[in-house]
């Protein structure tokens, strides 16, 4: 099996492989239990987040664990909004990029009932925020903005640290968050305690169990509980804590970080090597975002004429497993909001694929992909050939294109 699809999810990494075992049959306490065992889970998981936040470089105090992104998404801008209607804040605008991910696009949509109003903050070229219309969007009424540092179908990568400055120079009371799961332990995050007042990460996108993730929340913003039950994690995530979890989460943080440059490396190496093998197997493309604003682990392309939903089809009965776009939309018929939010052409959009890559992918993995694909695009070109007058042939019979 080759596995090209690891925005959507990675497979447990080989350090997270090592500890495992111990993590989960050793580590069995429950962190608020008073006895022994108890007050070992508790120095475990306390060890996990004081890891965490001196990796990351915001206070230990104000990191918690959930259960992933879309808990940790839900509990801070439900939170946050719970607490402006209770203050009677007249902050009612959340402000989020065209391209969030639906944990964060559907929370703030659902907080339009609640007398929200959502606004999207327009992408500039290559889906990167364009930072005069954030600007002029903002206002006294704006509670909360939004934006995430690697976007997971395009790689589209924002400048946080600008825009999170932007927004506090403005108005320092306004809750900036970035969603950072794509980008931890895969680009420099960008972030500051003195500007991101929350952010959120999930462990399944970086080799570590899923069900496991964290957030921060600045204690300069009250978040009213969203999830009720004993006061685990602040308050914020009651119900027993999952402390092999964190734990395991931590160790791939360490371990993503620690080797951030050398996997990012690998990554670009790998893209450039699947670029110049789709040329070398004749495939047209066009790639959706320019490579300088994306990351190199998300490789997101256009294959004209060649439906997507097919080609991964046609690619998975051959063990090879990439998607078009976010897996938890894959099965959804409409269009994806990201691609269309760059103007695509509606059948451009039905023709993107992406490839995403984690630093155990080979370059003999991506030789076996461009040659499947090279072939699944010629047969389907063949067969629509058939009948047509020569000149129709198509860029097959033509010299291969140059892509850079
Ligand atoms: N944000 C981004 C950028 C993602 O790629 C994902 C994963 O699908 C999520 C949020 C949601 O993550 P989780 O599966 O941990 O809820």
């Amino acid at each position: 099996m080759i596995y090209l699809d690891n925005a959507a999810t990675t497979p447990i990494s080989p350090v997270v492989a090592r500890h495992l075992q111990s993590a989960y049959v050793d580590i069995f306490g429950n962190s608020s239990s008073s006895h022994a065992l108890g007050k070992q889970a508790e120095k475990t998981l306390e060890q996990a987040r004081e890891s965490i936040a001196s990796l990351l470089g915001f206070p230990k105090e104000k990191i918690f664990f959930s259960s992933g992104a879309t808990e940790s998404a839900n509990i801070i801008i439900q939170g946050y909004a719970k607490h402006l209607l209770r203050t009677n804040s007249p902050r009612k605008e959340i402000l989020i990029s065209e391209m969030e991910h639906p944990a964060v696009y559907t929370t703030a949509l659902s907080l339009e009932n609640a007398g929200f109003t959502m606004r999207i903050i327009p992408n500039g070229k290559n889906g990167v925020i364009d930072q005069q219309a954030l600007e002029s969007m903002l206002s006294g009424h704006t509670g909360i903005v939004a934006i995430m540092r690697v976007n997971n179908e395009t790689g589209t990568i924002q400048p946080i640290r600008e825009l999170s400055q932007l927004v506090k120079e403005k108005d320092p009371g306004i809750l900036f968050m970035t969603d950072i799961v794509q980008a931890i332990g895969k680009i420099p995050l960008d972030i500051a305690p003195e500007s991101v007042d929350a952010w959120f990460i999930s462990g399944h996108k970086i080799g570590a169990p899923k069900g496991t993730g964290a957030f921060y929340i600045n204690s300069k913003f009250r978040l009213q509980p969203v999830l009720f039950g004993g006061g685990h994690e602040g308050g914020y995530r009651p119900g027993t804590t999952n402390v092999s979890g964190a734990h395991l989460l931590s160790i791939s943080i360490q371990d993503s970080i620690e080797h951030l440059e050398k996997h990012a490396q690998h990554a670009r190496t790998l893209q450039y090597h699947l670029v110049s093998e789709l040329t070398k197997n004749r495939i047209e493309f066009k790639r959706t975002i320019e490579a300088e604003h994306s990351s190199p682990f998300i490789f997101s392309i256009i294959v004209p004429g060649q439906k997507s939903a097919d080609t991964i089809q046609k690619l998975s009965n051959q063990e090879i497993c990439i998607s078009s776009r976010s897996a938890c939309s894959s099965n959804s018929h409409s269009k994806s909001r990201i691609l269309e939010s760059l103007n695509m052409p509606t059948e451009l959009i039905d023709s993107v694929l992406r490839i995403s890559f984690s630093a155990e992918n080979t370059a003999e993995e991506v030789e076996t992909f461009a040659k499947a694909l090279g072939s699944i695009v010629q047969n389907r070109s063949a067969k629509s050939t058939v009948g047509q007058p020569e000149k129709e042939k198509s860029f097959l019979e033509r010299p291969a294109p140059h892509h850079s």
